[in-house]
C-alpha cells in the first residue's frame, strides 16, 4: 500500500490548535468548538473526536482522511504517534 493512511485515534492539541492562523484551521477550529459545545467539554488542553468526524473534515477540506491527517500531524495539532505504523 502506499499513500497516508488516516490516524487511528484523533486526539485533537486545543492549544496549538489556537495557535494557528484562522486562515488554515478555521472549518478545524469550528468543528472542535462544536464538538465542545455539544459536550459541555470546555476545560480541556485535548479533544478526543470520532474517526466519523476526521471523515467529514477531510471533505470540508478536500482531502483524503489519511492526507488530513499528515496535515494535522504537520501542524502539530495531531501528534506524529497518530500516523499509522506503515509496511516498508
Ligand atoms: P486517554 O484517552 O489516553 O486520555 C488521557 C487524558 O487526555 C484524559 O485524562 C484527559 O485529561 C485528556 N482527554 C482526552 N480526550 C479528551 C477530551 O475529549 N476532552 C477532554 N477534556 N480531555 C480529554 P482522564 O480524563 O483522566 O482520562 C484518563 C483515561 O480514562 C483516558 O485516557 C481513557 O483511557 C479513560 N477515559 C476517560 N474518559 C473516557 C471515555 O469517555 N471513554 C473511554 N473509553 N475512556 C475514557
Ligand atoms: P449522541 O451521539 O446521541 O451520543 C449520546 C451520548 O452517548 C453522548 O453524550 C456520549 O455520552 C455517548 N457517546 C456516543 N458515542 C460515544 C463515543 O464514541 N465515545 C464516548 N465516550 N461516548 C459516546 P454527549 O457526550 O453528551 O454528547 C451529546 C451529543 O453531542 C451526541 O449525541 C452527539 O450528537 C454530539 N456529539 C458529542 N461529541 C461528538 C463528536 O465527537 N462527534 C459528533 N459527530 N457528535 C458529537
Ligand atoms: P472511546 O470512548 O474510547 O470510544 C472508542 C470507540 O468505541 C469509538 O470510536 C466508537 O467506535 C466506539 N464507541 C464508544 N462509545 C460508543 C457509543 O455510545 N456508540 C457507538 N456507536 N460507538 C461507541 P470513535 O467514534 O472514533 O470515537 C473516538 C473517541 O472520541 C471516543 O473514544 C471518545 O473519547 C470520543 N467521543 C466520540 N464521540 C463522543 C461523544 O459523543 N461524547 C464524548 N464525550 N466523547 C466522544
Amino acid at each position: 500500500p502506499s499513500g497516508a493512511e488516516p490516524a487511528t485515534k484523533i486526539v485533537i492539541n486545543l492549544e496549538r490548535l489556537q495557535q494557528l492562523p484562522a486562515e488554515k484551521v478555521g472549518p478545524l477550529a469550528r468543528y472542535a468548538a462544536t464538538i465542545q459545545s455539544q459536550r459541555g467539554d470546555y476545560n480541556g488542553k485535548v479533544l478526543s473526536i470520532r474517526t466519523e468526524d476526521l471523515r467529514s473534515l477531510a471533505i470540508i477540506y478536500d482531502m483524503t482522511p489519511g492526507e488530513l491527517t499528515e496535515q494535522l500531524i504537520d501542524w502539530g495539532v495531531l501528534p506524529p504517534e497518530a500516523r499509522p505504523s506503515k509496511e516498508e
